[in-house]
């Protein structure tokens, strides 16, 4: 069920049947409440003993610094402490906070990692689904809460400090993890040497070099429906990273709304436009992965307007009386191999 409702992205196997020089080495598993998948294309000389080992515990720290599902994560023991004395951080952890506030500041704010008591109040969070429909004073308090302006980031003596200025704040890096976890396992296999592969946690996908068939990696988007299997575009991700966030699979009904698990804080709701899908394609994973959910947020007239100003890769759907209809920027073209005629 998770998995359907997280993926927007599938790794596509291509030119199956021609000559191979390389083989494909393939795990996967569960991480972060989602799936991870590596595959490498690879050559009889390449040893990748002990690379499952290394990719495990990889995610497992991803996992202890930043799941706001662990209590005893660095995350966590950083949402706990009730003071707002600047606290030392771990780089990685300083990196993800770094993007995500520069992205909530050209979102102006529609991506905000202190959004979590929101998204817990809807039922998103660890807490699972409310019995009632959140009221007007529910939303205000927990608004009360929300605001990526009262987290400051700052380097002194070598090291990262995060601060708060309001003690109840609570970071969710949900929205921003899987991209970072994606990169870091990139990361890994540039260590190893290996120089073909594709790496994916969750929506979060990071491509290098060429499949076993010889030919680029291609990943499709998928259409927004609960059949997973529906493909929007294709694209070759020539070595960058990408992410797809979609109001369309992790929701459920409620007096007669359909309330997605992307929250705009501007309101203190699930959105409600008509944007159910927004794929970003960036240098890094986590970029990607900021930036989509605050395109979702800010829904399709603003979303397209920024990616244009910022000369962002996105491609949109959106949903209409007469089905899809999709969007890409200027930036996307050159990544995109094929696409469904709407
Ligand atoms: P995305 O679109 O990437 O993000 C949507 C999520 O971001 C929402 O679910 C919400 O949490 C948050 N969000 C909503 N609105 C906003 C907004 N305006 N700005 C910023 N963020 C917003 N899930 C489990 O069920 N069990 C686990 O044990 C678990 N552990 C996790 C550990 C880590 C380290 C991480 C990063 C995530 C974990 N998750 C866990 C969550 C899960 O795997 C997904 O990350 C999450 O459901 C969102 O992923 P997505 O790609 O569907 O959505």
């Amino acid at each position: 069920m998770k998995q359907a409702m997280l993926a927007g992205l599938i790794a596509l196997m291509v030119g199956a049947g021609a000559a191979a020089a390389a083989t494909t080495w393939e795990t996967g598993g569960k991480t972060m409440g989602t799936w991870y998948q590596v595959k490498v294309a690879y050559t009889p000389d390449q040893a990748l003993d002990g690379l499952k080992n290394e990719i495990e515990q990889g995610l497992a720290q991803d996992n202890t610094l930043l799941s706001t599902w662990r209590p005893d994560s660095t995350l966590s023991r950083f949402n706990g402490y009730a003071g707002t004395q600047a606290q030392p951080i771990p780089e990685g952890m300083a990196l993800v906070i770094r993007t995500a506030l520069q992205v909530a500041e050209k979102t102006q704010g529609a991506m905000d990692i202190t959004v979590g008591p929101l998204v817990n109040l809807w039922g998103f969070g660890p807490g699972g689904v409310p019995t009632h429909t959140p009221d007007a004073a529910a939303i205000a308090a927990a608004r009360q809460q929300v605001g990526w302006r009262h987290l400051h980031l700052s380097e002194r003596d070598g090291k990262a400090w995060l601060q708060k200025d309001l003690p109840s704040l609570y970071v969710d890096l949900s929205t921003v993890g899987e991209g970072y976890a994606a990169d870091r396992l990139a990361a890994l296999m540039a260590r190893h040497g290996i120089t073909n592969y594709l790496v994916s946690v969750g929506g979060a996908v990071v491509t290098r070099g060429k499949s076993a068939s010889g030919q680029p990696w291609k990943v499709a988007i998928q259409q927004p429906t609960d059949k997973q299997t529906r493909i929007e575009a294709i694209v070759d991700l020539q070595g960058h990273g990408i992410s797809t966030a979609g109001s369309y699979r992790n929701y459920y009904q409620r007096d007669g709304r359909r309330l997605s698990h992307i929250i705009d804080p501007a309101s203190g709701q699930p959105i409600s436009h008509h944007l159910v899908s927004a794929t970003v394609i960036a240098n890094t994973a986590l970029q990607a992965d900021a930036w989509d959910t605050g395109l979702m947020v800010l829904g399709p007239e603003r979303a397209k307007a920024l990616a244009l100003r910022e000369g962002l890769a996105v491609y949109l759907i959106i949903a209409s009386d007469n089905g899809f209809i999709s969007w890409q920027s200027p930036a996307f073209a050159r990544y995109l191999v094929g696409a469904t005629a709407h």
